[in-house]
């Protein structure tokens, strides 16, 4: 699907405006690349309609493109279809890393430990999801690539908002009776993460199991009891009852579906049948690691309603993640973070601050205030390694050393301009051309903690940058910019 769609959408041509003919191919193409992943073709349609909406009449910010703020919309579209939360948390807040996951487990105060009952076709990838849960709920720190990238402050509160309750003391019970073996699979699962596994062989009826394996919880201190059941070929009536009975015996505060990722959208409607014989909370979505096309992904939630509340991402036990709609959504766009790039564009640059701006730039008015401004436009953008990185393909190729030192000639030269007068701020020719340009330089470097030669190399900087920005303006006014929208 990812791939499909980053070749969508090449055909708005630098409009300032999008229209209804503007994204029609654009449309047509990523409803054949939903319905190529397998997506569900009630949600396809949904998505699009979504994406229409959002899209129509909607002003190109500046700073982005057209096509990047129609990706955007999709991006927002399949949020919300996942169960994300488009308009505020992390994908507003900049990183989208931050916002909180589907996956809140319940879990209960008290003496009673919460129960997690696990449901699911035969080789979905219960009882190895049985296993990877327990070795999840049992640690306590988290496994995320986004938390070495946060400040101090973020990393705690993610902390704090993302892993309620965890470290928990996890009981596994083996209610599988049909085959011998799926109770020594737990058995062996349990023993490499070191959690202890509850079972009374086949003869025993799987509501009597669990039910056994909650009392034992709770008169041993267990806070948690995840079951594995057994599951079969189809969907059948006896499995349904058999759910229905284990669900009644002990009451379950989470009821999961597991379901395979590689199924595409039959792992959607396989989930809204389990959820009206059986009643489920939510789903696990194994295999996701052989899944490119995301359908399953996508499409759970539209026609279930249950969300995804976790990912496997392979066969070990500590292959399993929380699931982040922002992420599969990202994923899914497959165009590393432009969307969080779009909306950090559009937060930091109201268009009549651009238009004013555009307008000095044309006429070469440029000065050292709008410097300012357009250095803490950048700044307000997190750190330069930062955007540069959510660009797609600049993730790599960044040198992140010189963007160091980038970052270091911005915060002098912000130095300068705030040792500078208000009024040479507005005339740089007082600091370029003057004949009292040497001594006010001279006062400005000092003034800042810097040498005169740096005040020089400063001031030859914003000269070329001047130049290059009033061309490069004047170019952009007389072509496509100036074009009126169809
Ligand atoms: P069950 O019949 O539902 O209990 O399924 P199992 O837990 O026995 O898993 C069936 C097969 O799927 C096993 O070979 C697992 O290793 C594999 N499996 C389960 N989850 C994942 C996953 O997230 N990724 C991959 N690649 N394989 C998985
Ligand atoms: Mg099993």
């Amino acid at each position: 699907l990812s791939s499909a769609l980053t070749e969508v959408a090449q055909n708005f041509g630098g409009k300032q405006r999008m229209t209804e003919n503007s994204i029609q191919p654009a449309l047509k193409s990523v409803r054949r690349a939903l319905l190529d992943a397998d997506v569900n073709l009630e949600v396809a349609t949904a998505l699009l309609d979504g994406v229409k909406r959002r899209s129509l009449g909607m002003e190109v910010t500046k700073g982005v493109t057209a096509e990047q703020q129609f990706v955007k919309a999709m991006y927002d579209e399949l949020l919300d279809m996942m169960g994300g939360d488009a308009d505020s948390g992390g994908a507003m807040g900049g990183n989208p890393s931050l916002q909180s996951p589907t996956a809140t487990l319940a879990y209960k105060e008290g003496s009673d430990p919460a129960v997690i009952l696990l449901a699911g076709l035969q080789g979905a990838g219960k009882t190895t999801a049985a296993g990877k849960l327990a070795l999840y709920l049992k640690e306590r720190e988290v496994d995320s690539t986004a938390l070495d990238l946060m400040s101090e402050e973020e990393r705690s509160q993610t902390l704090a908002s993302r892993m309620p309750k965890r470290n928990r003391k996890v009981l596994l019970a083996a209610a599988d009776v049909y085959r011998p073996a799926a109770i020594e699979q737990l058995q062996i699962l349990g023993k490499s993460i070191d959690v202890e596994v509850f079972s009374m062989g086949t003869d025993e009826d799987p509501a009597n199991i669990a039910k056994a394996a909650v009392e034992k919880a709770k008169n041993e201190g267990f806070d948690t009891v995840i079951v594995d059941t057994a599951g079969r070929q189809v969907v059948d009536e006896d499995l349904m009852e058999e759910l229905r009975r284990v669900k009644k015996s002990v009451s379950p505060d989470e009821t999961l579906l597991v379901v395979d990722a590689m199924t595409g959208q039959a792992a959607a409607s396989l989930t809204a049948s389990f959820d009206s014989a059986v009643g489920i909370s939510g789903a696990i979505l194994t295999k996701l690691d052989g899944d490119s096309r995301g359908g399953a992904a996508v499409s759970i939630r539209g026609v279930s309603g249950k969300p995804i509340k976790f990912v496997g991402v392979g066969e070990k036990t500590a292959e399993l993640e929380p699931f982040f709609p922002d992420r599969m959504a990202s994923r899914i766009l497959g165009m590393g973070d432009v969307v969080s790039l779009v909306e950090k564009a559009s937060m930091e640059v109201s268009d009549a601050d651009a238009k004013k701006m555009q307008e000095k730039m044309v006429k070469a008015q440029f000065d050292f205030d709008d410097f300012m401004q357009q250095s803490k436009m950048v700044s307000s953008m997190g750190s330069m390694a930062g955007v540069a990185k959510m660009l797609p393909g600049m993730g790599n190729m960044i040198d992140n050393s010189q963007l160091k030192q980038v970052e270091m000639r911005i915060k002098r030269s912000e130095a300068m301009i705030c040792s500078m007068t208000k009024k040479e701020r507005a005339n740089p020719e007082l600091l370029l051309t003057d004949k009292t340009a040497r001594s006010r330089v001279t006062r400005i470097a000092n003034g800042a903690g810097l040498r005169f030669e740096d005040g020089l190399a400063f001031m030859s900087e914003f000269q070329k940058m001047r130049t290059m920005i009033s061309r490069m303006s004047k170019q952009a006014g007389m072509g496509a910019g100036m074009e009126p929208d169809p």
